[in-house]
């Protein structure tokens, strides 16, 4: 069966979304030639403010944002899992007992590996027909990766009768990035793909896994910005940091910079004390950004969120002069409550809390004045707080 997308769509969800994919149950239709039996829906997300906190078991505050991927599935004869890819025009087959590691770290093994992570935690799987299909940009800091996993374990899950709550399925999922795909990375996506609510913020205890939902304000808008700028040594430093971090937390004498104080930092040498303060304060403002919130206090909100991106500019040095310019020009646009990078650094996206009267002027205010001074067209997504992981069944 020929499957329509052009070429020119990938990797391009929002073309991709307009042009052909009316919904993922189109997809399993045009791909499999029956109806699919269920689907499960994991959303990206975006951090809100608690960056690089979360290696340091910290606290962090993302939202699972209206940018989802779905997955359609109905169990097969035999024990054969069949998978289709919309976004790379692509397919799977492999024997459901025995997901193997392609070694090429592509799509495939994001699927596989949650195959293998729920193998592994001893869950017995069944053959499925799966088609993937969805509108979270990849490799921009939105976390396509854990909406990608969280909703295929949705799916294998449902389709083989296997009840899960969502922590489990997140850890799950996590382990599968880890230790399959072979990324490290923390539990704050996955967790936010699986376990948010709509309308809320998600606040992570990183290290007892504890959650609080923060409910959000009505009348703002979250505002992500794509730099469109990578810095290819972003992997390379963001290790280093997490290097520095761990040798600034033993020689303070705590196990980790979750435990550790400021009045301390003064006999860590340099570069360490400035991590070690970034980490400290930014573990602060996540609480007080809760508080703020809970307060209705959003213009404190935004100052936060304006130190944070201070500190990870000065002390953590992991902006670049692309992303500093998005903050800057938010900060001085109308209608701007607070403004900082979100993600790792290095490159990637700008995080905006934007009143919802502002939204139509924030383009002119920040997306077009940032295209005239680098001549780089920044990407938005107007977004707002959705629910994590959803299957319903047809
Ligand atoms: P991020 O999570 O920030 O978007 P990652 O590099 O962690 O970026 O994950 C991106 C990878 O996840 C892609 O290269 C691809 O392998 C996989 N992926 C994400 N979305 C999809 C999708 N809709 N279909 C297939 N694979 C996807
Ligand atoms: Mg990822």
């Amino acid at each position: 069966m020929h499957w329509p997308v052009n070429p020119q769509t990938r990797h391009n969800p929002t073309l991709l979304m307009q042009a052909e994919v009316q919904s993922i149950e189109h997809v399993f239709r045009q791909r499999f030639g029956r109806e699919p039996a269920l689907v499960a829906e994991a959303p990206g997300r975006v951090n809100l403010i608690g960056e690089h906190t979360d290696y340091n078991d910290g606290f962090v505050l993302p939202v699972a944002i209206n940018r989802t991927i779905a997955a359609a599935a109905a169990l097969a004869e035999g024990n054969t899992v069949r998978v289709f890819s919309a976004e790379f025009d692509a397919r799977d087959e492999w024997g459901v007992a025995a997901p193997r590691r392609t070694g090429r770290r592509e799509w495939r093994d994001y699927v596989r590996g949650v195959a293998w992570a729920l193998l592994d935690a001893g869950y017995e799987l069944r053959g499925v027909d799966l088609a993937i299909a969805g509108d979270v940009p990849l490799e921009s800091g939105l976390s396509s990766s854990a909406a990608l996993e969280v909703a295929v374990a949705g799916a294998f899950c449902a389709a083989s009768g296997i009840e899960m709550d969502p922590g489990r399925l997140a850890l799950v999922c996590q382990k599968a990035e880890n230790q399959f795909v072979g990324v490290q990375s923390g539990m704050m996506d996955q967790l936010a793909a699986a376990w948010s609510r709509a309308g809320h913020a998600l606040l992570i205890d990183c290290r007892s896994l504890e959650l609080d939902y923060v409910p959000l304000p009505g009348d703002v808008a979250i505002i992500v910005v794509d730099s469109k700028m990578r810095r290819p040594l972003g992997e390379t430093a963001y290790n280093q940091r997490r290097q520095e971090c761990a040798a600034a937390a033993p020689a303070l004498g705590v196990e980790s910079l979750r435990n550790a104080a400021v009045s301390d930092i003064e006999r860590l040498p340099e570069p360490l004390k400035r991590r070690a303060r970034h980490v400290i304060f930014e573990n602060q403002r996540v609480l007080e950004a809760v508080d703020a919130l809970r307060s209705s206090n959003v213009a404190r909100l935004g100052e936060l969120m304006y130190q944070s991106h201070a500190s990870l500019r000065d002390d953590f040095e992991v902006s670049t002069p692309e992303l500093d310019l998005l903050v800057e020009l938010a900060s001085r646009a109308e209608g701007l409550i607070g403004a900082r990078l979100t993600g790792a650094g290095f490159g990637g996206c700008t995080v905006n809390l934007v009143a919802r009267d502002a939204v139509a002027r924030f383009e002119a205010g920040v997306v077009e004045p940032y295209r005239a001074k680098t001549g780089l067209a920044a990407e938005m997504f107007v977004c707002h707080a959705v629910d994590g992981l959803r299957v319903s069944r047809a």
